[in-house]
C-alpha cells in the first residue's frame, strides 16, 4: 500500500509530550493553558510547504489556534519568526543543560584522575605502601586548595627532607606519616616565598640556623621573630650571621630579641623625635 497517513497522526505520543513539556502546556500563540484548552501541534511551517516533524518545527497551539487562526497567524510573518526563535532558544537550553550535566561529569572523572595521578606519584617514593582512603580525602582537599602541581612539587621536598629509612631500606613506618602529613605545609610556604622573595631568604635563614641548634628548635617561632627582627630593619645579612653563629635554640632566640628590641627602641625614638 502507498497510502500515506496525515502527518499529525504520524506523530508519537512521546514527541507530543516532549513539545508540550517543552512548552509549559501552553498554546504558544494565545497562551491558553490545558486542561481549559485542547492542545494541538502545529507545524510552523505546514508539512505541505515541505515543514518536518522535527521538535524544532512543531509547536503547542490550541486547537481554536491551529484549527481556525491558523492561516492568519502563519500569515503574520513576525509572530511566527518569534515563535521560532524561542523554540530555537529553547532547544539550545535544553542541550546546553545536557552539555552541562556531561561537563560536571568529566569533571568529576577528571578530579579522581588528579587524584590517582598525585597517589601513584606519593607512591612511588614510597614503595610498598599506598595511600588509604583518608590520605586520598586529605590529598583531593590539597589538590582543590593549591594546585596539582604545587603538591607534587611538595612531595618532592616531603621526600627528600623527611622520609626516613631502616638498615634494609625499608621505610620507617612513622616517617610516612610524618613527611605525608608535611606535603601542605610546604606547598603554603612554597606559594608564600613566591608572593614574597624574601619570605625565601628568611626559610633559607631559619633552615641554617636549625642545622646549628638541633634539637629543641622552635621552627614556627624562629620564622616569626625573623619576620620581627625584618619588620624592624634588621638586614637580611645580620640575620644569617645570627644564624651561623647560634649553637642553640637560646641562643639564637635571645640574640634575635635583643636585636629587635634594640631596633624598635630606636624606631621609637626617631618617631618621638617627629
Ligand atoms: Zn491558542
Amino acid at each position: 500500500m502507498n497510502r500515506e497517513r496525515p502527518a499529525r497522526l504520524s506523530l508519537s505520543r512521546a514527541l507530543r509530550f516532549e513539545v508540550f513539556k517543552r512548552d509549559s502546556f501552553k498554546c504558544q500563540y494565545c497562551g491558553a493553558t490545558a486542561p481549559q484548552v485542547l492542545l494541538h501541534l502545529d507545524h510552523i511551517v505546514p508539512v505541505s510547504a515541505g515543514g518536518t516533524n522535527e521538535i524544532t518545527n512543531l509547536v503547542t497551539s490550541c486547537i481554536d489556534c491551529n484549527l481556525g487562526k491558523r492561516a492568519k497567524l502563519l500569515a503574520d510573518d513576525a509572530a511566527v519568526t518569534k515563535a521560532r526563535n524561542q523554540l530555537e532558544e529553547l532547544q539550545e537550553r535544553r542541550e546546553q543543560l545536557t552539555m552541562m550535566m556531561e561537563w560536571n561529569l568529566s569533571l568529576r572523572e577528571l578530579a579522581q584522575q588528579t587524584l590517582d595521578v598525585a597517589a601513584d606519584y606519593w607512591q612511588h617514593y614510597t614503595p610498598g605502601w599506598s595511600v588509604a582512603d583518608e590520605g586520598r580525602r586529605d590529598l583531593a582537599k590539597w589538590i582543590k586548595k593549591f594546585s596539582l602541581q604545587e603538591v607534587l612539587s611538595a612531595m618532592d621536598v616531603a621526600a627528600t627532607h623527611y622520609l626516613r629509612f631502616e638498615a634494609e631500606g625499608a621505610i620507617i613506618e612513622e616517617s610516612w606519616d610524618s613527611a605525608f602529613s608535611k606535603i601542605p605545609g610546604i606547598c603554603r610556604v612554597e606559594r608564600e616565598s613566591k608572593d614574597d622573595p624574601e619570605i625565601r631568604e628568611l626559610y633559607f635563614i631559619r633552615g641554617i640556623a636549625r642545622r646549628n641548634c638541633e634539637n629543641s628548635f622552635r621552627n614556627a617561632e624562629a620564622l616569626e621573630l625573623l619576620k620581627d627582627a625584618r619588620f624592624y630593619g634588621i638586614s637580611t645579612d645580620t640575620l644569617r650571621t645570627v644564624a651561623i653563629e647560634s649553637y642553640s635554640w637560646y641562643r639564637f632566640s635571645t640574640d634575635l630579641r635583643l636585636l629587635i628590641r634594640e631596633a624598635r627602641a630606636s624606631s621609637e625614638g626617631e618617631s618621638d623625635e617627629t
